[in-house]
């Protein structure tokens, strides 16, 4: 292990010293290697995410460990804002509780110009990214997705289009007839930055056949995924889990992702998104046989052995604040997560599905998150290059930022009023 200089890393080595000897001789065994430089393989993996009390300990320190070495204490996050351009999709996806059909008087549809307009804001009060989904509309063009990147970046050239889960570049080819490599270069030629990697939900065809009905299946998501980072697309990596899943399930599909970050290095990161079950009809129907989302074990573990299974490959564990609120996101911040993600105006596949945590933060409280927990809060752009450190705060110290000039440092991030009310 590597020698360590600050009182607080000779603090956090002896803990982990002690959460290790105190630990099965089996976890103990598996994060010695670990942290010996190692591979966690599947099958160990599976054992870390079923770990019981006496191993969390050595895990989250594990994790910490690691974390620290790939990050340092920066806690990144992007100021950003998500357009979901429509909810209506026939999908029929058995968790979902974002889609309606085209009849249900909440169903909504953006036109181009109604997309640039909230894009615009999000711009003008200093958003670097507009994140963009949509249900899958029946009626919707092919071409859709590229009208609208090429609208935006008529309008808005600087801004990052990070947009299109690969259930919609599996929809778009389809429906232009194009290959993905076709369908994915020329959005990239449109401006696209990046994508979400979202849609992965647990890639085990068993599971996704009672979650999707695997319309998209993992190998077609595996397929998507590589070809945009072939053609030069970096996305983000997801699991959805706390469902009909376990921890061999989550230990696959973590592999399958560190798997694909070898061939292409193309993800940025990775962020666990725990099930809301609470307006999800694969819960409503299904009481008996579907868990109402991961426990607090089962969180803290899939940020922690996450950290730990693609230490060396995946270098961002992002917490979701709209799926665990801010208490939860602070916490995680200690079992392997070094990012925030973002401010995410306009959240609404979380709330539909029954998050309580709002739509919205602003940067000023997710500077206050990363303080309270005693690190440095970075702004970052999508591609987790910096754009500024808030290193020269106090840590200790929650008020708001100091005044600069007189004017508040983060007025120019303060996020957007509630627009869609009024619209
Ligand atoms: S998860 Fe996406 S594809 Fe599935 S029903 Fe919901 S909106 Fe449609």
């Amino acid at each position: 292990m590597n020698s360590f200089s600050s009182g607080f890393e000779v603090q956090q080595n002896l803990d982990l010293q002690s959460a290790l000897a105190f630990a099965s001789p089996t976890v103990r065994t598996i994060l010695e290697r670990a942290l010996a430089g190692e591979e966690v393989s599947e099958a160990d993996g599976t054992i870390l995410f079923s770990a019981t009390e006496r191993d969390q300990q050595a895990i989250y320190l594990t994790a910490d460990l690691f974390r620290q070495k790939a990050n340092g204490d920066k806690v990144g996050f992007v100021v950003n804002r998500n357009i979901n351009f429509t909810n209506i999709c026939y999908m029929g996806c058995r968790f979902c509780g974002f889609a309606k059909r085209s009849e249900d008087h909440d169903a909504e549809w953006l036109e181009p110009e109604q997309i640039v307009e909230r894009a615009k804001i999000a711009w003008e009060r200093g958003g670097s990214e507009v994140c963009i989904q949509g249900g899958l509309h029946p009626k919707m063009s092919g071409t859709y997705y590229r009208e609208i990147v090429l609208a935006i970046k008529a309008a808005l050239p600087d801004m990052h289009i990070h947009a299109f889960s690969p259930f919609e570049i599996w929809y778009g080819a389809a429906k232009t007839q194009m290959s993905y490599r076709d369908f994915l270069a020329d959005l990239k030629d449109c401006g696209l930055g990046s994508m979400p990697g979202t849609a992965a939900e647990i890639l085990d065809t068993e599971v996704r056949r009672k979650l999707t009905k695997n319309k998209l299946s993992a190998e077609k998501w595996v397929e998507i995924i590589r070809t945009a980072h072939e053609v030069g697309i970096p996305t983000t990596a997801t699991i959805m889990y706390g469902h009909v899943d376990g921890p061999q399930h989550w230990a696959a599909h973590i592999r399958l992702l560190r798997d694909i970050q070898k061939e292409t290095g193309g993800f940025t990161e990775l962020v666990p998104l725990s099930f809301v079950h609470s307006e999800s009809p694969l819960y409503a129907n299904n009481p008996d046989e579907v868990r109402p989302g991961p426990t607090v074990s089962e969180v803290n573990l899939m940020h922690a052995v996450s950290r730990i299974m693609l230490h060396g490959w995946i270098d961002n564990i992002q917490v979701s604040w709209t799926k665990l609120g801010a208490d939860r996101a602070r916490e995680m911040l200690a079992m392997g997560v070094n990012d925030l993600g973002g401010t995410l105006m306009n959240e609404s596949i979380s709330r539909s599905a029954g998050a309580k945590n709002g739509q919205e933060i602003t940067a000023k409280e997710l500077v206050q998150i990363i303080r309270s927990a005693g690190r440095i809060p970075v702004r970052r752009n999508t591609v987790y290059d910096e754009i500024e450190s808030f290193a020269d705060h106090d840590p200790e110290d929650l008020s708001p930022l100091v005044e600069r000039d007189g004017q508040d440092p983060l007025d120019f991030l303060k996020m957007f009023p509630e627009v869609e009310a009024a619209q």
